[in-house]
């Protein structure tokens, strides 16, 4: 099988580079032209996996099917995991599709290219700690699923056992562990809000961060008001404390131990240990190393977003956020698209940091704007901060699926919440 451009990973970055390129270049080329490998057959913006952990977003009505996005945006999808990549001989493997009983659906496959953009994203980093077996993690949609279903199994339990108690660790204060334990909080509040008393049980949620304030890569004011709002939702914040071991039942830290019946890793990202296998180069964390046009040494070959190490500002590294993935999914559309129509393009890559929004449940989230949108830092909090905080969901949306379709996408789901309720318990 041979392909002109194949994208591989549907993420918050190449999935917006396929539909964008699909309707630049591929509406009249035919499906060999662009295409996009998952190596799973839906999509579902990772930012919003706190909220399908917490059980406030459905992945089966929020997912979006890469087959039909294919279909409206020129481009071909075909599941599988890559394996085996030979930037040389520009071939890469996917590894066979099997159901969930281990019978063979797809077999292994090979696919040729002219060029290539490895956009697969990253997992979670350990950083070498004991007991990660014991720790739920928050990489893909599965993973959200089964933290949610586990959840709820424990609230029943916590709901008829002598104790009448839930503890739960959060090991992370970045934007992931933020917003998991606010959003976790809020559902133990509908929950409660719609049992009776006997049912009644507590939750302590002690969200724990090795660097002396919570969201540090933010700037102090986020993290003061942040902080904050969580010590007003009952939160549990330990900073400058250090996770030493995971154990079954609780956290070893250097400040002692913390019980938990449920412990969620939400602390740094490493991309995949097999992207060292590739024959390209790698730094630390295994993201593929690229210049300024987001180009691996290999002719034809490129990478973006998480899994991509690409230089800002000198002597920093764009940061693995989506909003990075984004701007570069936009510039190496504008890059492809110039060299199909045998046009020049001299711009590099610049990364525009456009500041951060952190959501605290349903009606409350902080942040700053930077740059273009506020023409300088600006802080916000509240419901404004939260409402421009959706927006971000529906700006990915509307690169990918256009406006009317995104517009209608968010009413469905505001009616969805109106009949069934803003959580979902099965
Ligand atoms: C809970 C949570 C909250 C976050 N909140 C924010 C936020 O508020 N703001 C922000 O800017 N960033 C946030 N992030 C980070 C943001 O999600 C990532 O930076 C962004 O998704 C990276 O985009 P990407 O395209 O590089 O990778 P991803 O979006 O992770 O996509 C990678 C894709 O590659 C596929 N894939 C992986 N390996 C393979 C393989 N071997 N073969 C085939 N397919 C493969 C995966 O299935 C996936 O679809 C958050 C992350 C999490 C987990």
């Amino acid at each position: 099988m041979h392909y002109d451009t194949v994208i591989i990973g549907g993420g918050a970055g190449g999935l917006e580079l396929a539909s964008k390129l699909g309707r630049t270049l591929g509406r009249n080329v035919g499906p060999e032209k662009i295409l996009l490998v998952d190596r799973s057959t839906f999509h579902i913006w990772k930012p919003t996996l706190h909220e399908v952990a917490a059980g406030t977003l459905n992945p089966q009505q929020e997912g979006l099917s890469y087959s039909i996005l294919g279909r409206s945006n020129h481009f071909s999808f075909m599941v599988g995991e890559l394996i085996k990549f030979d930037a040389a001989a520009k071939r890469l493997t996917l590894k066979e599709v099997h159901q969930a009983n281990g019978d063979l659906i797809i077999p292994e496959r090979q696919i040729t290219f002219n060029r290539c953009v490895l956009a697969i994203g990253s997992g979670s980093n350990f950083f070498g700690t004991p007991g990660s077996e014991y720790a739920y993690v928050l990489e893909n949609a599965q993973d959200a699923q089964a933290f949610h279903s586990h959840l709820l199994n424990l609230f029943a339990r916590a709901a008829y056992s002598p104790a009448k108690q839930l503890n739960v660790a959060i090991v992370g204060a970045g934007a992931t562990g933020v917003e998991l334990s606010a959003e976790m909080m809020e559902a133990y509040h509908e929950i409660h809000s719609n049992s009776g008393s006997e049912q009644h049980f507590r939750i302590n949620i002690t969200l724990i961060e090795a660097a002396p304030r919570i969201l540090a890569g933010l700037p102090e004011k986020v993290s003061v008001q942040a902080a904050s709002a969580l010590r007003q939702k009952q939160i549990r914040v330990m900073t400058a404390t250090k996770v030493l071991a995971i154990h079954a039942d609780k956290v070893e830290t250097d400040q002692g131990e913390i019980a938990a019946d449920v412990i969620v890793w939400a602390a740094g990202i490493k991309a995949a240990d097999r992207n060292r296998e590739y024959g390209l180069p790698v730094n630390r964390i295994n993201q593929f190393e690229v210049n300024n046009r987001l180009e691996t040494p290999a002719e034809g070959v490129y990478a973006l977003g998480d899994c991509a190490a690409c230089p800002w500002e000198g002597d920093k590294w764009v940061p693995a956020r989506a909003q990075a993935a984004h701007q570069q999914a936009d510039y190496l559309s504008e890059a492809f698209s110039a060299a199909d129509k045998g046009k020049a393009f001299d711009k590099t890559f610049q990364y525009k940091d456009s500041g951060s929004l952190v959501s605290l449940g349903n009606n409350h989230g902080v942040g700053n704007l930077m740059g273009s949108l506020s023409g300088g830092n600006f802080f916000i909090e509240g419901l404004i901060a939260k409402y421009m905080y959706m927006s971000l969901h529906l700006m990915h949306h509307k690169a990918i699926i256009g406006y009317g379709k995104t517009a209608l996408l968010a009413l469905a789901r505001v009616a969805q919440k109106r009949v069934s309720g803003r959580l979902k318990l099965h």
